[in-house]
């Protein structure tokens, strides 16, 4: 049985300390009633306001998450965080979102998002690795390609143990932020035939069968149960509508949806 997920991605939104933690006060209470036993909550702040949103949320069942890491350790990288600096900072960590992926920048290629899977294993953080095509991909009839592409170079010579600890977001880059989301059945088309299998052609049905999943792109309190209702599908990274006070509500009807 997966326990379903609801990752928060504030993206460069709520940086500032009072401000996160003004936020994360008020919808406290409700998301924790919310989610109930069914739903894991991922609050991920920017690095600047993570230290105060992990005082506002501590002792609660509410997990937080980085938004992304170094795939080195230490070294001459000016401005960056390591996977050791979010020790006992926060769980979870978001890799290869989209918006990253597209600075084009060496530590965002294929190759570092697996060595930052890699990091974030060793340094106990849970990874929620991104994957998902773009328009012209799609247009084109590339999606599974991509898609798969991605799945496999991210975990591709881990061990079974270190992918089963893993998440996917599949995240088709055309739904992020434009309010025209993927249908249920299309994202769990892929989240089922190209994500798992992937997984399962490199670490065995167990683990494609293990591995949670996510859907993001365009989620919102409206549409969030008719992705909940697909059996391949275990929650949802949200951007946009993770940062409204109405947030403990799509994690109600996620819960619901889950449970129903
Ligand atoms: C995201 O940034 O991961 C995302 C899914 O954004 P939105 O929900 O705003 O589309």
């Amino acid at each position: 049985m997966r326990k379903a997920v609801i990752a928060a991605n504030w993206k460069m939104n709520l940086g500032r300390p009072a401000e996160a933690v003004a936020f994360a006060r008020r919808i406290r209470r409700e998301l924790l009633a919310s989610m109930g036993e069914g739903v894991d909550v991922v609050l991920c702040p920017p690095f600047t306001a993570l230290p105060a949103v992990a005082d506002a949320v501590s002792g609660t069942r509410l997990h937080l998450g980085a938004q992304n890491i170094h795939s080195e350790e230490k070294g001459a990288f000016t401005g960056e965080i390591a996977a050791p600096m979010l020790e006992g900072l926060c769980a979870f960590v978001i890799l290869g979102h989209s918006e990253r992926r597209a600075t084009a920048s060496q530590d965002e290629a294929d190759a570092a998002i697996h060595r930052k899977v890699e990091a974030a294993l060793a340094h106990g953080l849970t990874p929620i690795v991104c994957v998902g095509e773009n328009l012209p991909q799609k247009e084109a009839g590339k999606t599974d390609e991509v898609v798969g592409a991605q799945v496999r170079s991210a975990f591709g010579g881990l061990s079974a143990e270190q992918a089963s600890a893993c998440l996917i977001a599949y995240e088709p880059i055309w739904a992020i932020g434009t309010g025209k989301a993927a249908t249920p059945a299309d994202a769990n088309r892929t989240a089922s035939i190209v994500i798992r299998g992937a997984i399962g052609d490199l670490f065995g049905q167990a683990v494609a069968a293990a591995v949670r999943v996510l859907y993001g792109g365009s989620v919102t309190p409206e549409n969030i149960a008719s992705f909940m209702a697909m059996p391949d599908l275990d929650g949802a990274l949200v951007g946009g509508a993770s940062l409204k006070d109405d947030f403990p509500v799509l994690v109600r009807r996620a819960a619901a949806a889950k449970a129903s």
